[in-house]
C-alpha cells in the first residue's frame, strides 16, 4: 500500500478553498445514548451537499493537462462531485448511474451541467458504461472509491476531526466502496493509532462487509435501501479501498432498514438535520446497541443531504415506506 498521510496532507492543499472544512458539532441527544460525547461531522454542508466533493476535486485537479473529459459510475453523490469539479476545470463530464439511483440525485448531477447516462440495475452496469466511454470516447474514468486521489481526498475528513478533537476515541464511517472509511482510517490512525475506526453499512447488500469476511472482493446483490448511497459492489478488481478497509478498520457493523429509518428521525427531531439514510448509519448502530462502548468522544460523518424529499417527509411523519418488495412499517418518533 503506497498511500500515506502525506497524500492526504497534499489533498488538503489541493482542495482548499473549493471543498469546505465542515463543522464538527456535538449532539446532546446522542451523548445520552452513547454515554460519551458524540460529534457530528457535517459533510451535508459541502457545496454539493456531500463529502464526495473532496475526493472528486482531488482527482480532477490532479489530472494531467490535455484531458478533455471525465466519466464515472455513481450512486449520485460522486457524480455530483465529479460534475462540479469538472465544471471548475472546464472539462466535459459524463456520469453513469443505474436505474436504482433516486431521481433527485440524477437531477442534481444534471443541474451541474454534466451529461447523464441511466443504465441497468446496478452499479456494475453503470461502471461498464463508464468503461465503454473510456475506450470509445477517450474520457478518463474517476472511480468513486478505488482511486488514490479520491481516497486521499476523503481522508482529509479524518485529519479535520482529529485536529479539532485530538481526544476522539471512535470514528463511525458510513461504508460502501470504502474510499471514505479507508481514507479516514488511514488519516486517523496515522495521527493516533489508538482511535477506533468502524465502518457501518446497511445489512441489505453490504459489499465491503461480505468482501472482508470472504478475504477478497465479492459480488453482492444490490437491493433498494434507505441508504441508497451505500449501494453497489466494491469491484472485483479492487486495488486500494478493499485492502485499506481490511487492514485499517477495527470492525464493520451492519444496521437494518428499520434502524436507519429511526436514525433519520432521530437526527431530524433531535439535531434538526436533514440527512440521507446513508449518513445516519453510525447513529443507527449506536442507538441499536451494535457498537462497543466508546472510551472517549465518538464522531460520525454526516455524509450528505441529497435525498428524495417525498420519502424523507414520510419518514419524518412516521409513515410506511416501500423499498421495492420490502416494506418498512411506519413509526412515529417516540
Ligand atoms: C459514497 C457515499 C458514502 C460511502 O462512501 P464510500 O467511499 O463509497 O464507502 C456514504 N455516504 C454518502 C452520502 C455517500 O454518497
Amino acid at each position: 500500500m503506497d498511500l500515506s498521510l502525506a497524500d492526504i496532507l497534499a489533498a488538503r492543499k489541493t482542495i482548499a478553498g473549493m471543498a469546505d472544512a465542515t463543522p464538527l458539532v456535538p449532539s446532546p441527544h446522542m451523548r445520552t445514548v452513547a454515554g460519551q460525547e458524540f460529534l457530528l461531522k457535517l459533510e451535508n454542508m459541502q457545496p454539493i451537499g456531500a463529502f464526495k466533493l473532496r475526493g472528486a476535486l482531488n482527482a480532477v485537479m490532479n489530472l494531467p493537462e490535455g484531458v478533455t473529459g471525465v466519466t464515472c459510475c455513481s450512486t449520485g453523490n460522486h457524480g455530483r462531485g465529479v460534475a462540479y469539479a469538472a465544471g471548475l476545470r472546464g472539462l466535459r463530464a459524463v456520469i453513469c448511474m443505474s436505474e436504482l439511483v433516486p431521481q433527485a440525485k440524477v437531477e442534481g448531477v444534471r443541474a451541474l451541467g454534466a451529461e447523464v447516462r441511466i443504465i441497468g440495475q446496478s452499479q456494475d452496469d453503470a461502471l461498464a458504461e463508464s468503461q465503454r466511454l473510456v475506450a470509445e470516447e477517450g474520457l478518463v474514468e474517476i472511480s468513486p472509491f478505488d482511486d488514490p486521489f479520491v481516497i486521499a481526498g476523503q481522508g482529509t475528513i479524518g485529519l479535520e476531526i482529529l485536529e479539532k478533537r485530538p481526544d476522539t476515541a471512535m470514528i463511525l464511517a458510513p461504508l460502501s466502496g470504502g474510499g471514505l472509511a479507508g481514507g479516514v482510517a488511514l488519516a486517523a490512525k496515522s495521527i493516533n493509532p489508538r482511535v477506533a475506526v468502524i465502518g457501518v453499512s446497511m445489512d441489505r447488500g453490504a459489499a465491503m462487509y461480505q468482501s472482508i469476511r470472504a478475504g477478497k472482493p465479492v459480488e453482492v446483490e444490490e437491493t433498494p435501501s434507505l441508504a441508497d448511497s451505500l449501494g453497489g459492489g466494491v469491484g472485483l478488481e479492487n486495488r486500494l479501498s478493499f485492502p485499506l478497509c481490511r487492514d485499517y478498520l477495527d470492525d464493520v457493523v451492519l444496521v437494518t432498514e428499520e434502524e436507519i429509518y429511526h436514525a433519520m428521525q432521530t437526527l431530524y427531531y433531535e439535531d434538526r438535520i436533514v440527512a440521507e439514510g446513508a449518513c445516519v448509519v453510525g447513529i443507527a448502530a449506536m442507538q441499536a446497541g451494535r457498537l462497543p462502548k466508546p472510551r472517549g468522544p465518538a464522531a460520525t460523518i454526516v455524509t450528505g443531504r441529497n435525498l428524495d424529499m417525498s420519502q424523507f417527509t414520510k419518514i419524518i411523519n412516521g409513515q410506511d415506506i416501500a423499498l421495492g418488495d420490502y416494506r418498512i412499517a411506519g413509526k412515529a418518533y417516540r
